[in-house]
């Protein structure tokens, strides 16, 4: 499959070309033909995927094709609203790149700078507005912007936007727009708040899922440990006092959980950080940075928070809690491993999350070797007959065996923890 075959007109073709894109990846062969034939589109697919082009090329494609003339005047034609600036700026680059042959003009406004420079741009009229959602309502509030001429709507990373509480701003900014338009909605994961979010948004939408690389799991060294809930807080602090990992990610289901394991580890006499969505844009910058530098070592984050963190030769990810969703917890090993080096992926589990362990195994496709002597080890959770594990999931169908005393991994002696070459 080529962007030829896609249909895409030739002065994008030649922006793209120029940027060196030579095949569309799988969201944009998936998403390009149904964004162009003018229907609403749910995309689940996270940063990385090239998704942005996958919505931007067929934004700029039906604004050339279908021009509008309003007595010589821009109109906003196309609104992206997404949840961070770095995000907003990246999306308004790309607009750019794709766009330099079309005449077709973008700007992007986010909050925490002043607003003269992007009042000024508004102005003079663009065609393609990318915002955070505060700066833009406030924009609109002051008379800068009028939504009433936008024809495709873009909500960018909206679990992301959930997770840093712009649930009511999006409302808001929905409420403002025309009732007849192309309505595109993008989210990385799908609880059931973001479901419900997208129904309010979207009409009859055609669905697009990429989900995440699996062979990442395979190039990531694993284990399991079965511990109570109780203990886990003291299992991180003996594995993390065993061995000097250079760079360490622990993953936390909730936020709070997020800031309880870090002061746990703060008691320990272990330095860390936590990164979440209840803290300022400002906080999770530095603390990213300082992780990034390698100013700090430990990082505790939940899984919105983390998706930021590209971090080369991250050592080990530990999954304090196991994700719900399974796909998440390929997300989060991949985190480690990156470029094909080996990464150690560690993760606790307890006896509520067994049902949970299931699942990530049937979509991994691997076994998982279990750690048997640490200190903290539960029994009841491998030993525990599956009626008993809470909360229990249908179609599960792997016996606790799979895992246990005949996994065939522990025959072959891998039944050690996995060693890194990284030192702290
Ligand atoms: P995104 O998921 O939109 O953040 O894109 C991730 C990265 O992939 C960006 O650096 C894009 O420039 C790049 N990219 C997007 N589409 C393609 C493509 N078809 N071929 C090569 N690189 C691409």
């Amino acid at each position: 499959m080529t962007f030829t075959d896609l249909q895409i007109i030739e002065p994008i073709l030649r922006a793209i070309t120029a940027e060196g894109y030579t095949q569309p990846t799988p969201i944009q062969e998936q998403s390009i033909p149904i964004l162009l034939k003018g229907k609403d589109l749910l995309g689940c697919a996270q940063t990385g995927t090239g998704k942005t082009a996958a919505f931007a090329i067929p934004i700029l494609q039906h604004l050339f094709l279908d021009k509008k003339n309003f007595n010589g005047q821009r109109r906003i034609r196309a609104l992206i609203v997404t949840p961070t600036r770095e995000l907003a700026i990246q999306i308004g680059e790309s607009f750019s790149a794709y766009g330099k042959f079309t005449g077709i003009r973008n700007t992007v406004i986010f909050g925490g700078v002043k607003q003269g420079s992007q009042t000024d741009i508004l102005r003079k009229g663009v065609d393609i507005l990318v915002a955070t959602p505060g700066r833009l309502l406030d924009l609109i509030d002051q008379g800068y912007i009028s939504l009433k001429d936008v024809e495709i709507s873009v909500l960018d990373e909206a679990d992301h936007m959930l997770d840093m509480g712009f649930v009511h701003d999006i409302k808001k900014i929905i409420a403002k727009l025309p009732a007849q338009r192309q309505s595109l909605f993008f989210s990385a994961t799908m609880p059931p708040e973001i479901v419900e979010l997208s129904k309010k948004i979207l009409g009859n939408p055609e669905k697009v899922t990429i989900m995440p690389e699996q062979t990442t799991a395979e190039k990531v060294e694993q284990a399991v440990y079965f511990v109570g809930k109780k203990d886990k807080s003291r299992l991180l602090v003996h594995i993390l006092n065993e061995k000097s990992y250079y760079s360490v990610l622990i993953f936390s289901r909730t936020k709070h959980g997020a800031d309880k394991i870090a002061k746990s580890l703060e008691k320990a006499g272990i330095k860390s950080d936590a990164i979440h969505g209840n803290k300022s844009q400002g906080a999770r910058q530095r603390t990213l940075d300082n992780f990034k530098k390698g100013k700090t070592h430990v990082l505790v984050a939940t899984d919105i928070a983390a998706r930021g963190i590209d971090v080369e030769e991250l050592a080990l990810v530990v999954n304090y809690d196991l994700p719900n969703v399974p796909e998440t917890y390929i997300h989060r090993i991949g985190r480690t491993g990156r470029a094909n080096a080996g990464g150690v992926a560690l993760s606790f589990c307890d006896i509520e999350e067994r049902p949970y362990l299931k699942d990530i195994l049937k979509l991994i496709k691997q076994e998982i070797p279990v750690i048997e002597n640490h200190p903290f080890v539960d029994e009841s959770v491998e030993e525990t007959p599956k009626s008993k594990a809470k909360p229990q999931r249908p179609n599960s169908q792997r016996k606790p065996e799979s895992y246990g005393k005949n996994d065939k991994s522990f025959k072959k002696g891998r039944r050690k923890r996995p060693d890194t070459q990284n030192k702290r």
